[in-house]
């Protein structure tokens, strides 16, 4: 970031029009931290909080920025009355303790359900539940303490209806019976996947970094790739379950598929050649943020205290017709299928602009 602090910061986010970015220090614990309101227009900002050690301040901010962002564009397409937020802590995970979050918490507690948060990468249920102790707006909680529960159950529904939404546009019909499937990443989610494709009999391949995750997909009927060569084959359908940025320059050099659809948030690595490229290759990418909307539908449906998972499952499973709804505006309009969601994300958004 420039000297010119004020303007760099504010450039920053302008174009994504953030609404409040709160850092919050305090030295006596070594706690630094960024939460990101993107917009609360349709409601509180829901998004959880993720803790990485960012190798700059920057890299932290930008990361908290694009993951709020795209909540509040999740959100909005889902049609929950929700804004879009995020947390980052900065730093290694040890560093959090009990009082280290318990200090977290406070700073939430101090935005009065602007913003609410829940579980995200390297946080575990125990670390939600100690911000719990001081701040009342934490979502995604286990049943035993008033939550919903794993919300990797409808997240992985939501990827699987947008499949299964994806196909019947392109070939007419939705099985997915003999179509051939790379499902990158099997942890909560992609095994999750994994499973509803067993029961329709889809030839699914896998891949994973984690040795004890491949072997637990190892014991359904699934092809085991090595990571370094999941490009190899040709696919129905590559579902990205792992981490963000797999779609990039690089790996579009050798991915031969006719649908993406995934779980893992921020897929593409870019907003401009990527989609440009995917459309080259005419490879139908279904936008992230609008098959994963599963987790935020049973956290939403948490924070607003109506604890029905058979109605979570159910507005979930409207993701088929979302996705249909996206497909039809992007043709329509001739705009890739990304700016497509965040086209019909933003009118939602703006129509209940806070005068
Ligand atoms: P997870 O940590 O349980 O699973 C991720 C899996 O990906 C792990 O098994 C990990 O070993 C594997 N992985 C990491 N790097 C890899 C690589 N280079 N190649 C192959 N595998 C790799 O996470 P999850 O809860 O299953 O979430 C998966 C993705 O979906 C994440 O990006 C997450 O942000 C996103 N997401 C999750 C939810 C949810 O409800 N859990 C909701 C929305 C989005």
């Amino acid at each position: 970031m420039s000297v010119d602090v004020d303007k760099s910061l504010f450039e920053l986010i302008k174009e994504p029009n953030h609404e409040q970015i709160i850092f919050c220090n305090d030295n006596s614990i070594g706690l630094k931290a960024i939460i990101a309101i993107h917009n609360t227009n349709l409601g509180p900002a829901i998004g959880g909080t993720r803790m990485w050690n960012y190798s700059t301040d920057e890299e932290a901010l930008k990361d908290v920025l694009n993951l709020s962002k795209a909540m509040s564009y999740k959100s909005s397409l889902a049609g929950l009355n929700a804004g879009g937020g995020k947390a980052v802590l900065i730093g290694q995970p040890n560093i959090k303790d009990r009082n280290y979050l318990k200090r977290f918490a406070q700073f939430i507690k101090d935005l009065n359900g602007k913003y609410w948060t829940a579980q995200d990468v390297n946080m575990t249920t125990k670390d939600i539940l100690y911000i719990k102790e001081i701040c009342p707006f934490v979502v995604g909680l286990p049943k035993e303490n008033g939550g919903l529960g794993d919300s990797s159950t409808p997240t992985a529904y939501g990827v699987y209806m947008g499949m299964k939404s994806a196909t019947k546009h392109l070939t007419g019909s939705e099985s997915l019976e003999g179509k051939k499937v790379l499902v990158q990443g099997v942890g909560n989610v992609g095994l999750k996947v994994v499973d509803y494709l067993v029961d329709e009999g889809t030839e699914i391949y896998v891949s994973d970094i984690n040795s004890n995750n491949l072997d637990i997909a190892k014991s359904r009927n699934v092809n085991v790739l090595d990571s370094d060569n999941i490009y190899n084959i040709s696919y129905d359908i590559i579902s990205p379950c792992a981490l963000g940025g797999t779609i990039n320059k690089e790996s579009l050099e050798k991915i031969n598929c006719k649908i993406i659809a995934g779980a893992a948030n921020n897929q593409l690595g870019d907003d401009n050649y990527v989609p440009n490229k995917l459309s080259e290759k005419e490879i139908l990418y279904v936008p992230d943020f609008l098959v994963n909307a599963g987790g935020i539908i049973s956290v939403y449906h948490e924070q607003i205290k109506d604890l029905d998972s058979e109605k979570v499952m159910k507005m979930t499973e409207d993701i088929y017709y979302k996705v249909i709804e996206v497909l039809k505006y992007s043709n329509k309009n001739k705009i890739s299928t990304n700016a497509a969601a965040i086209s019909l994300a933003k009118d939602r958004i703006a129509q209940n602009y806070k005068k």
